[in-house]
């Protein structure tokens, strides 16, 4: 069965740019700024071991490298050594901060633990 709401068909995360953008196979295009991404990292160093994944502020928020986690996820490499976020594709549509996906302040929002 395919799921194309949770397959991510290209990623733009241009040198220099505040924003990583996705797009899915079913067609919708989710732009995530870097801040959004850096503060809901899933990481247990994070968010602690339990209770709903929240946005954390401080760290750094300048991305130096996104890597593949088998075909599932992926890991992303903050300019101050952090990498212990695997942002799992799922995860990361239900992040997404577009208007029609987000309508109240993405930095409220949380999520259940996968
Ligand atoms: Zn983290």
């Amino acid at each position: 069965m395919s799921d194309d709401r949770h397959e991510p068909v290209e990623l733009r995360a241009p040198r220099g740019a505040r924003v990583m953008e996705i797009d899915w196979a079913d067609g919708h295009r989710s732009v995530y700024p870097h801040e959004l991404l850096r503060g809901f990292c899933p990481c247990a160093h994070c968010q602690g071991h339990e209770g709903p994944i929240a946005f954390v502020e401080g760290g750094d928020i300048e991305l130096d490298d996104i890597q593949p986690v088998g075909n599932y996820a992926l890991r992303l490499v903050w300019h101050d050594g952090h990498q212990t976020g695997i942002y799992s594709h799922r995860f990361l549509r239900s992040l997404c901060a577009c208007s029609s996906c987000a309508v109240e302040d993405p930095k409220t929002r949380s999520f259940s633990r996968e």
